[in-house]
Protein backbone atom coordinates (compact mmCIF):
# COMPACT_ATOMS: atom_id res chain seq x y z
CA UNK A 1 0.00 0.00 0.00
CA UNK A 2 0.90 3.86 -1.62
CA UNK A 3 0.34 6.83 -0.39
CA UNK A 4 2.16 9.94 -1.00
CA UNK A 5 1.49 13.68 0.70
CA UNK A 6 2.86 17.07 0.01
CA UNK A 7 6.65 16.31 1.19
CA UNK A 8 6.96 12.90 1.10
CA UNK A 9 5.78 9.44 -0.18
CA UNK A 10 5.30 6.19 1.97
CA UNK A 11 4.74 2.47 1.57
CA UNK A 12 3.40 -0.41 3.79
CA UNK A 13 4.26 -4.06 2.68
CA UNK A 14 1.69 -6.74 3.64
CA UNK A 15 -0.06 -9.93 3.48
CA UNK A 16 -3.39 -11.07 3.91
CA UNK A 17 -4.11 -13.98 6.06
CA UNK A 18 -7.62 -15.15 6.50
CA UNK A 19 -8.87 -11.62 5.74
CA UNK A 20 -6.43 -10.15 7.82
CA UNK A 21 -3.60 -8.17 6.88
CA UNK A 22 0.10 -8.87 8.59
CA UNK A 23 2.07 -5.93 8.21
CA UNK A 24 5.93 -7.05 6.76
CA UNK A 25 8.07 -4.31 6.18
CA UNK A 26 7.63 0.31 6.03
CA UNK A 27 9.28 2.35 4.15
CA UNK A 28 9.10 6.35 3.41
CA UNK A 29 11.20 8.71 1.12
CA UNK A 30 10.75 12.64 1.73
CA UNK A 31 10.26 14.42 -1.58
CA UNK A 32 12.78 16.72 -2.99
CA UNK A 33 11.98 20.08 -4.33
CA UNK A 34 11.42 19.43 -7.77
CA UNK A 35 9.30 16.19 -6.45
CA UNK A 36 7.25 18.58 -4.35
CA UNK A 37 5.99 20.52 -7.71
CA UNK A 38 4.71 17.36 -9.06
CA UNK A 39 0.76 16.52 -9.04
CA UNK A 40 -0.79 14.79 -6.80
CA UNK A 41 -1.25 11.45 -9.45
CA UNK A 42 2.52 12.17 -10.33
CA UNK A 43 3.22 11.84 -6.28
CA UNK A 44 0.76 8.59 -6.32
CA UNK A 45 2.76 7.34 -9.01
CA UNK A 46 6.19 7.99 -7.62
CA UNK A 47 5.13 6.33 -4.51
CA UNK A 48 4.54 3.13 -6.96
CA UNK A 49 7.51 3.93 -8.58
CA UNK A 50 9.33 3.99 -5.04
CA UNK A 51 8.35 0.87 -3.96
CA UNK A 52 8.24 -1.20 -7.40
CA UNK A 53 11.86 -1.83 -8.28
CA UNK A 54 12.36 -4.93 -9.57
CA UNK A 55 15.44 -6.40 -11.10
CA UNK A 56 16.19 -9.60 -13.31
CA UNK A 57 19.65 -10.62 -13.03
CA UNK A 58 21.03 -13.70 -13.96
CA UNK A 59 21.21 -17.14 -12.10
CA UNK A 60 24.79 -17.33 -11.68
CA UNK A 61 24.71 -13.71 -10.74
CA UNK A 62 22.14 -14.30 -8.04
CA UNK A 63 22.93 -18.20 -6.57
CA UNK A 64 20.82 -17.53 -3.24
CA UNK A 65 17.38 -16.36 -4.49
CA UNK A 66 18.26 -19.33 -7.66
CA UNK A 67 18.93 -21.67 -5.01
CA UNK A 68 15.87 -20.96 -2.88
CA UNK A 69 13.82 -21.33 -5.93
CA UNK A 70 14.69 -24.89 -6.70
CA UNK A 71 14.04 -26.33 -3.27
CA UNK A 72 11.68 -29.13 -2.98
CA UNK A 73 10.14 -29.65 0.24
CA UNK A 74 9.10 -32.85 0.35
CA UNK A 75 7.88 -32.75 4.39
CA UNK A 76 4.82 -30.40 4.50
CA UNK A 77 6.61 -27.48 7.07
CA UNK A 78 5.75 -27.33 10.95
CA UNK A 79 3.30 -24.61 11.30
CA UNK A 80 3.89 -21.51 13.17
CA UNK A 81 2.40 -21.50 16.65
CA UNK A 82 1.02 -17.40 17.18
CA UNK A 83 -0.11 -18.82 20.62
CA UNK A 84 1.61 -16.77 23.98
CA UNK A 85 -0.16 -17.77 26.95
CA UNK A 86 -0.40 -15.45 29.57
CA UNK A 87 0.72 -18.02 32.12
CA UNK A 88 4.24 -17.37 29.94
CA UNK A 89 3.72 -13.92 29.96
CA UNK A 90 3.58 -13.90 34.19
CA UNK A 91 6.42 -16.22 34.42
CA UNK A 92 8.23 -13.04 33.58
CA UNK A 93 9.96 -11.31 36.77
CA UNK A 94 11.41 -7.96 36.94
CA UNK A 95 13.25 -6.39 39.28
CA UNK A 96 10.86 -4.18 41.32
CA UNK A 97 11.40 -0.35 41.66
CA UNK A 98 12.95 0.92 44.50
CA UNK A 99 9.79 2.85 45.45
CA UNK A 100 7.75 -0.69 44.66
CA UNK A 101 7.09 -0.70 48.71
CA UNK A 102 6.11 3.09 49.28
CA UNK A 103 3.59 3.19 46.58
CA UNK A 104 1.81 0.02 47.86
CA UNK A 105 1.64 1.69 51.49
CA UNK A 106 0.44 4.88 49.71
CA UNK A 107 -2.65 3.25 48.10
CA UNK A 108 -3.40 0.38 50.56
CA UNK A 109 -2.04 1.55 54.05
CA UNK A 110 -0.19 -1.57 54.17
CA UNK A 111 3.38 -1.96 55.31
CA UNK A 112 6.09 -4.45 53.48
CA UNK A 113 6.75 -7.47 55.32
CA UNK A 114 9.89 -6.06 57.63
CA UNK A 115 8.22 -2.93 58.99
CA UNK A 116 5.89 -2.68 61.82
CA UNK A 117 3.88 0.07 63.24
CA UNK A 118 5.20 -0.35 67.06
CA UNK A 119 3.86 2.40 70.28
CA UNK A 120 4.08 5.69 70.08
CA UNK A 121 3.38 5.80 65.88
CA UNK A 122 7.05 4.83 65.08
CA UNK A 123 7.20 2.78 61.87
CA UNK A 124 10.40 0.45 62.51
CA UNK A 125 12.17 -1.84 60.58
CA UNK A 126 12.16 -5.73 61.08
CA UNK A 127 15.63 -7.49 60.85
CA UNK A 128 14.96 -10.84 59.12
CA UNK A 129 14.94 -13.82 61.53
CA UNK A 130 18.59 -14.81 60.10
CA UNK A 131 20.52 -12.01 61.05
CA UNK A 132 18.59 -11.36 64.66
CA UNK A 133 21.16 -14.07 65.99
CA UNK A 134 24.05 -12.32 64.84
CA UNK A 135 22.98 -8.97 66.22
CA UNK A 136 22.05 -10.45 69.46
CA UNK A 137 25.65 -11.86 69.98
CA UNK A 138 27.35 -8.59 68.93
CA UNK A 139 25.13 -6.80 71.79
CA UNK A 140 25.66 -9.95 74.44
CA UNK A 141 28.76 -12.08 73.56
CA UNK A 142 31.16 -9.47 71.84
CA UNK A 143 33.70 -6.88 73.51
CA UNK A 144 31.14 -4.33 73.23
CA UNK A 145 28.23 -6.86 74.94
CA UNK A 146 29.64 -7.60 77.30
CA UNK A 147 27.14 -10.58 78.98
CA UNK A 148 24.37 -8.57 80.72
CA UNK A 149 21.12 -9.41 81.22
CA UNK A 150 18.00 -9.53 78.15
CA UNK A 151 17.20 -5.91 79.17
CA UNK A 152 20.77 -4.17 78.53
CA UNK A 153 21.38 -5.90 75.01
CA UNK A 154 17.67 -5.19 73.80
CA UNK A 155 18.73 -1.40 74.75
CA UNK A 156 21.60 -1.36 73.25
CA UNK A 157 20.00 -3.15 69.70
CA UNK A 158 17.55 -0.81 70.08
CA UNK A 159 19.75 1.73 70.58
CA UNK A 160 21.63 0.66 67.12
CA UNK A 161 18.58 1.06 64.93
CA UNK A 162 17.26 -2.45 64.62
CA UNK A 163 14.08 -4.15 66.04
CA UNK A 164 12.79 -7.47 65.50
CA UNK A 165 9.01 -8.58 66.56
CA UNK A 166 10.00 -11.56 68.68
CA UNK A 167 13.60 -9.41 69.55
CA UNK A 168 12.49 -9.63 73.92
CA UNK A 169 11.89 -13.37 73.72
CA UNK A 170 14.95 -13.98 71.45
CA UNK A 171 17.37 -12.05 73.45
CA UNK A 172 15.74 -13.83 76.88
CA UNK A 173 16.41 -17.18 75.17
CA UNK A 174 19.98 -16.52 73.75
CA UNK A 175 21.09 -15.04 77.15
CA UNK A 176 19.45 -17.93 78.90
CA UNK A 177 21.56 -20.30 76.36
CA UNK A 178 24.94 -18.34 76.84
CA UNK A 179 27.70 -20.81 77.92
CA UNK A 180 30.14 -18.18 79.60
CA UNK A 181 26.92 -16.87 81.76
CA UNK A 182 25.40 -20.48 82.65
CA UNK A 183 29.24 -20.92 83.99
CA UNK A 184 30.21 -17.78 86.13
CA UNK A 185 26.03 -15.90 86.19
CA UNK A 186 24.81 -15.16 89.36
CA UNK A 187 22.54 -18.20 90.63
CA UNK A 188 19.71 -17.22 92.43
CA UNK A 189 18.03 -19.09 95.36
CA UNK A 190 15.44 -20.05 93.07
CA UNK A 191 18.06 -22.11 91.07
CA UNK A 192 18.97 -23.92 94.06
CA UNK A 193 18.37 -27.81 94.72
CA UNK A 194 16.46 -28.61 97.39
CA UNK A 195 17.96 -29.74 100.61
CA UNK A 196 18.12 -32.84 101.85
CA UNK A 197 18.92 -32.99 105.69
CA UNK A 198 22.10 -35.67 105.84
CA UNK A 199 21.41 -37.45 109.04
CA UNK A 200 24.92 -38.74 110.73
CA UNK A 201 26.00 -40.44 113.89
CA UNK A 202 28.97 -42.04 115.05
CA UNK A 203 29.92 -44.70 116.87
CA UNK A 204 28.33 -46.29 119.84
CA UNK A 205 25.23 -43.47 118.75
CA UNK A 206 22.40 -46.11 117.87
CA UNK A 207 22.44 -49.68 119.02
CA UNK A 208 19.65 -52.30 117.88
CA UNK A 209 18.92 -55.04 120.09
CA UNK A 210 16.53 -57.93 120.11
CA UNK A 211 16.21 -61.24 122.56
CA UNK A 212 17.10 -64.93 121.25
CA UNK A 213 15.40 -67.74 122.24
CA UNK A 214 13.82 -69.67 124.15
CA UNK A 215 16.79 -71.93 123.85
CA UNK A 216 16.97 -75.28 125.41
CA UNK A 217 17.82 -74.01 129.28
CA UNK A 218 21.74 -74.43 129.70
CA UNK A 219 22.87 -73.99 133.42
CA UNK A 220 19.28 -71.81 133.99
CA UNK A 221 19.88 -69.68 130.92
CA UNK A 222 16.95 -69.73 128.44
CA UNK A 223 17.63 -66.49 126.08
CA UNK A 224 20.24 -64.20 124.79
CA UNK A 225 19.96 -60.69 124.86
CA UNK A 226 22.18 -59.51 121.10
CA UNK A 227 22.75 -55.74 121.14
CA UNK A 228 24.44 -54.53 117.65
CA UNK A 229 25.88 -51.11 117.02
CA UNK A 230 24.75 -49.64 114.10
CA UNK A 231 27.62 -47.73 112.47
CA UNK A 232 30.77 -50.10 114.06
CA UNK A 233 28.91 -53.45 113.71
CA UNK A 234 29.84 -54.20 117.67
CA UNK A 235 28.32 -56.91 119.08
CA UNK A 236 27.60 -57.22 122.77
CA UNK A 237 25.60 -60.36 124.08
CA UNK A 238 24.17 -61.84 127.47
CA UNK A 239 22.79 -65.19 128.45
CA UNK A 240 19.94 -64.47 130.10
CA UNK A 241 17.27 -66.65 132.23
CA UNK A 242 14.30 -65.04 131.59
CA UNK A 243 13.28 -62.26 128.45
CA UNK A 244 11.52 -59.54 130.83
CA UNK A 245 12.41 -55.57 131.19
CA UNK A 246 14.16 -55.99 134.46
CA UNK A 247 16.78 -57.75 132.77
CA UNK A 248 16.86 -55.41 129.47
CA UNK A 249 17.28 -52.41 131.76
CA UNK A 250 20.56 -53.94 133.97
CA UNK A 251 21.99 -54.96 130.96
CA UNK A 252 21.83 -51.43 129.57
CA UNK A 253 23.12 -49.62 132.44
CA UNK A 254 26.05 -52.14 133.26
CA UNK A 255 26.81 -53.34 129.35
CA UNK A 256 25.45 -50.12 127.45
CA UNK A 257 25.96 -47.15 129.56
CA UNK A 258 28.86 -47.39 131.35
CA UNK A 259 30.59 -48.55 128.85
CA UNK A 260 30.05 -47.24 125.49
CA UNK A 261 28.29 -43.98 126.93
CA UNK A 262 24.84 -43.11 127.15
CA UNK A 263 23.68 -43.43 122.90
CA UNK A 264 21.63 -41.02 120.99
CA UNK A 265 18.74 -43.81 120.13
CA UNK A 266 17.94 -47.48 120.72
CA UNK A 267 15.94 -49.44 118.36
CA UNK A 268 14.06 -52.47 118.92
CA UNK A 269 11.01 -54.75 118.24
CA UNK A 270 7.48 -53.92 120.08
CA UNK A 271 8.02 -56.88 122.26
CA UNK A 272 6.78 -56.04 126.11
CA UNK A 273 10.49 -56.41 127.69
CA UNK A 274 11.26 -53.56 125.26
CA UNK A 275 8.02 -51.63 125.75
CA UNK A 276 7.11 -51.13 128.99
CA UNK A 277 7.33 -48.26 131.79
CA UNK A 278 10.78 -49.32 133.11
CA UNK A 279 12.46 -48.66 130.01
CA UNK A 280 10.27 -45.80 129.41
CA UNK A 281 11.37 -43.90 132.31
CA UNK A 282 15.41 -44.86 131.69
CA UNK A 283 15.05 -43.63 128.10
CA UNK A 284 13.69 -40.59 129.73
CA UNK A 285 15.81 -40.40 132.53
CA UNK A 286 19.29 -40.36 129.91
CA UNK A 287 17.62 -38.82 127.32
CA UNK A 288 17.23 -41.68 124.81
CA UNK A 289 15.36 -42.01 121.78
CA UNK A 290 13.29 -45.06 121.61
CA UNK A 291 12.89 -46.39 118.16
CA UNK A 292 10.06 -48.94 118.00
CA UNK A 293 11.88 -50.45 114.42
CA UNK A 294 8.34 -52.47 112.82
CA UNK A 295 5.03 -53.68 113.01
CA UNK A 296 5.12 -55.84 110.47
CA UNK A 297 2.82 -58.93 110.91
CA UNK A 298 5.38 -61.37 109.98
CA UNK A 299 7.85 -59.54 112.81
CA UNK A 300 5.00 -61.00 115.19
CA UNK A 301 4.32 -64.72 113.97
CA UNK A 302 8.26 -65.50 113.54
CA UNK A 303 8.89 -66.40 117.02
CA UNK A 304 10.64 -69.61 116.30
CA UNK A 305 14.04 -69.54 116.95
CA UNK A 306 15.26 -71.11 113.76
CA UNK A 307 13.57 -67.97 112.00
CA UNK A 308 15.25 -65.63 114.30
CA UNK A 309 18.45 -64.79 112.22
CA UNK A 310 15.79 -64.24 109.01
CA UNK A 311 14.09 -62.09 111.00
CA UNK A 312 17.19 -59.94 111.66
CA UNK A 313 18.26 -60.40 107.94
CA UNK A 314 15.05 -58.79 106.87
CA UNK A 315 14.85 -55.77 109.45
CA UNK A 316 18.61 -55.23 108.98
CA UNK A 317 19.16 -56.13 105.41
CA UNK A 318 20.70 -59.07 105.29
CA UNK A 319 19.78 -62.41 104.04
CA UNK A 320 21.62 -64.44 106.60
CA UNK A 321 24.52 -64.19 109.29
CA UNK A 322 26.95 -66.11 110.81
CA UNK A 323 27.11 -66.55 114.87
CA UNK A 324 29.61 -64.01 114.29
CA UNK A 325 27.20 -61.31 113.96
CA UNK A 326 27.82 -58.63 111.48
CA UNK A 327 24.57 -56.77 110.59
CA UNK A 328 24.87 -54.12 107.96
CA UNK A 329 23.67 -51.01 108.92
CA UNK A 330 20.84 -48.18 108.17
CA UNK A 331 20.35 -44.98 109.44
ZN1 LIG B 1 26.55 -14.40 78.09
Amino acid sequence: MTDASDYAVGAVLEQRMDKRSHVIYYASKTLDAVQCNYSTTEKELLAIEFVLEIKDRKGYENSVADHLSRLVLDEEPLPISDSFPNEHLFHMQGEEPWYADFVNFVVTSTFPPLWKLCSHQVIRRCVPNNEIHFILAHCHSYACGGHFGPKRAVGKILDSGFYGETLFRDAHGFCKGCERCQRIGNISRRNEMPQMPMIFCEVFDIWGMDFMGPFPSSFGFNYILLVVDYVFKWVEAKATRTNDAKVFVGFLKSNIFSRFGIPRAIISDQGIYFCNRSVEALMKKYGVHHRVATTDIEYERRTDNGLWWLRKGKYFGRSSCSKVVRLSVHC
